[in-house]
Parts: structure tokens; C-alpha cells; sequence
């Protein structure tokens, strides 16, 4: 094998690329995890994050596990065995949260979306206006669905539960859209909010957590699910985070609150601003491949593509896997896998978190040469057409 020299560009749409100020920040030593210093750096950290998520009611409860843990602690913590639950069912990542309600024994109905499509806030309202005994516990949606670079319209869904007047939960997932693009709790009147580390936070994977409203914690409070490393009643008091359920993840704070300046710094609507200028020009290129019969962007409507990453959908008989090897092997790209069922048809570019001009027009460059080799036909241009969109 060759060796490759240079950086990696890491493309992945998670975990993604972490700033070296975060790391040089979770370079530390262990320190007394109860004492005073540490966990005001802790609620420093956390403020951050509430100013992030556009909440100033919301309770930020901080876990140290994967993004699968903070949905695990949402379903455990808020629903009883038997509770109904409608899942705008869109792809790899609502199935999964989907199976999480399931194996806690709750009645999940999908609501299926169309493949290349976003989530359509007519269709959950007239399921909504049918419930009329109001035995819908929760609508769940996940904001950005990470398998098919597509953007769901939360808002939309929001005004779709009031506008039939359900008394429902309102579950987002977050976290493959938190700090790349639009999110407020707050105003769009989210009662959980799933977030998770290692994406547009620009942390390592290991740190999860939700945002929890007044409702959804007072629903926590009569649910009759099992829960204890979840438990939100051991951990809260007073509406702010007191404890963990054993060690806290202590050098994600330092690292959080890394980000967190880093995040402010820049501005966040200056860092939403970055993550669409750089969506834009990786949806031209790939626009410019499609035409000449290569891969496409996964969804059909250009307003639901991505900020964060873009799917590309393959043309038939091509193997995305085949792209995904020679970009990594011949030039040192990481591009993410489809998965589940777009597994081979898709390949998927991640442009969220530290990420920079340079470093996508590098990448895009060398995907193309990586569908050259592979023998998959496209259009030429794509960078031209990147670079025109930036330049
Ligand atoms: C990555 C991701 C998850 C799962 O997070 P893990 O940390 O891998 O458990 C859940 N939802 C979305 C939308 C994601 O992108």
C-alpha cells in the first residue's frame, strides 16, 4: 500500500472535524468534578448552549454517551409502556429513534415520507385532526436526517400540531443540524430537543444531551417507563443539571467551552451563513456532475437539501462504495457510507463544523477524480461551478 502523506480531509458527516483549540482545550488534567471551579466552567458551558439552542426556559441535561443515548434518556424519561407516539418517519435516523420508543414499548405509528422528499407538515396535521381522542403522547422528527442530507421543516411542523390544536410533545432531533443551520426552541415551542457532541459542535463523539421544556418535564414526572441512567429526576434540580448518573464527561466541558467561544466568535448566524455558502457550492458541483448522468443530490427539491452534508445519489449500475475507496485510498478523502437501504447508492460529503473553502474545493476536486477512475460517467465542471458560487 501507499503511503499517503498530509492531512486527511475528513468529510464525514460525523464525527467531524475537531479544531485544534478543542482539543488543546480538553488537554487537562483530572480535577475534583464536585468542586466549585469545575462546575462553574460546567453552567458556564452550558449557558453557552442554551444560548445556542434559543432557549432561556429549556433544562440543557448533559450525558456522557453517543447522540442514541440522549434519544434513549428522551423516550425513557417522558412516555409509559403503551404511550402512541408518530414518528415523521424519513430516513436511517427517525427509524432508529423510531426503534428506540419501540423497545421501551411504545406504540409507534411512521408517518412515511416519500424517498428524495422532505417531511410534509400537511400530512401531520391531517393525522393529528384524526386523533380525536387525543392519544398521541409525542410527535418525534429529526431536524436534518444525517442518511439523505435532507432538512425538515420544524417550524412548519410546529404551526401543522397547532393548527388542529394536539396537546402533543414535540420531539426534535438536533443534532446533525445544531450549529449549522436554524434551530429555536424557544419560538418554535420544542418540548425535547436531541443533541449529541461530535457534529456541527465540533467535539469528539461521547457527549449527548436534551433540552427538556416545562411540559415535557412535568410529563416526565408521571411516565412510567423504567429509566435510571437517564433518569432525569436524579439529576435535576431546581430546572438546572446538578448531578450525573456517575462521572460527568468533565473534559467535554473544557472542550465545549472551547466551542463555544470559537461558535460566538465567529457569530452564530455568521457560522449558519459559512455552513450555506459551502452547501451551496458542493450542491453546484454536484449539480454539474448529475448533468452529465452522474450522482445527484439526494433530494429533489432544492430548498430541503442539506446545510450540513449532502447526500449524492448514484446512477444506476454504480457502486458508491467504489467512489468512497478510491477517494480515501488514492487521495486521502474520508467521504461518508449510505446506509441501511442507500448503502452503495449513496455517498455522502459532510460540510459541517471547521471546515473552510479550501478544504471542500480540495475535497470536491478529488471526488471527481475518484468518479473518473471509478468509471462513473458525470458532467465536467463541478468545481468551476463551485468555485463560481464562492468566488
Ligand atoms: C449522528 C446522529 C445520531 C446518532 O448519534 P450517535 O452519536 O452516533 O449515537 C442521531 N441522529 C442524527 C440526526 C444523527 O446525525
Amino acid at each position: 500500500m501507499s503511503v499517503l502523506r498530509g492531512r486527511q480531509f475528513f468529510m464525514h458527516p460525523g464525527p467531524t472535524n475537531i479544531p485544534d483549540r478543542v482539543l488543546r482545550a480538553m488537554d487537562a488534567a483530572a480535577v475534583d468534578f464536585t468542586g466549585k471551579d469545575f462546575v462553574s466552567r460546567r453552567e458556564k458551558a452550558v449557558e453557552g448552549l442554551k444560548r445556542m439552542l434559543k432557549t432561556k426556559d429549556g433544562v440543557v441535561i448533559c450525558y456522557a454517551s453517543s447522540g442514541h443515548g440522549a434519544w434513549e434518556a428522551s423516550v425513557a424519561n417522558t412516555l409509559s409502556p403503551g404511550d402512541k407516539v408518530l414518528v415523521c418517519a424519513a430516513g436511517y435516523f427517525s427509524e432508529n429513534w423510531a426503534r428506540m420508543a419501540t423497545a421501551f414499548g411504545a406504540e409507534v405509528e411512521m408517518l412515511e415520507t416519500p424517498e428524495r422528499h422532505a417531511v410534509d407538515p400537511a400530512a401531520v396535521a391531517a393525522r393529528l385532526a384524526k386523533d380525536d381522542a387525543r392519544e398521541i403522547k409525542a410527535v418525534m422528527i429529526v431536524q436534518n436526517e444525517t442518511a439523505t442530507g435532507t432538512m425538515h421543516p420544524v417550524p412548519a411542523v410546529r404551526k401543522a400540531i397547532d393548527s388542529v390544536g394536539h396537546p402533543a410533545l414535540f420531539f426534535v432531533d438536533t443534532i446533525s443540524s445544531f450549529c449549522s443551520y436554524d434551530f429555536r426552541m424557544d419560538d418554535w415551542g420544542v418540548d425535547l430537543v436531541v443533541g449529541g457532541s461530535q457534529k456541527g459542535l465540533m467535539l469528539p463523539p461521547g457527549m449527548a444531551f436534551n433540552a427538556v421544556s416545562e411540559k415535557a418535564w412535568n410529563a416526565s414526572q408521571s411516565a412510567r417507563n423504567p429509566r435510571r441512567y437517564w433518569d432525569w429526576r436524579n439529576m435535576v434540580e431546581n430546572r438546572r443539571q446538578v448531578r450525573f448518573t456517575g462521572t460527568p464527561p468533565m473534559h467535554f466541558f473544557y472542550g465545549l467551552e472551547a466551542s463555544v467561544a470559537m461558535i460566538e466568535e465567529e457569530g452564530l448566524e455568521n457560522v449558519f451563513a459559512r455552513h450555506r455558502r459551502l452547501a451551496t457550492a458542493t450542491r453546484a458541483c454536484v449539480k454539474a456532475w448529475a448533468a452529465g448522468g452522474g450522482p445527484d443530490v439526494f433530494p429533489l427539491d432544492p430548498a430541503a437539501a442539506s446545510d450540513s452534508l449532502t447526500a449524492c445519489l448514484m446512477p444506476k449500475g454504480h457502486n458508491a462504495e467504489e467512489v468512497r475507496r478510491i477517494a480515501e485510498t488514492d487521495f486521502n478523502v474520508a467521504l461518508g457510507r449510505g446506509l441501511a437501504q442507500l448503502e452503495g447508492r449513496v455517498f455522502r460529503i459532510g460540510h459541517m463544523g471547521d471546515l473552510n473553502e479550501p478544504m471542500l474545493l480540495g475535497a470536491l476536486a478529488c471526488v471527481e477524480m475518484a468518479l473518473k477512475r471509478a468509471g462513473v460517467p458525470h458532467g465536467s465542471g463541478g468545481l468551476d461551478a463551485a468555485m463560481a458560487t464562492l468566488a
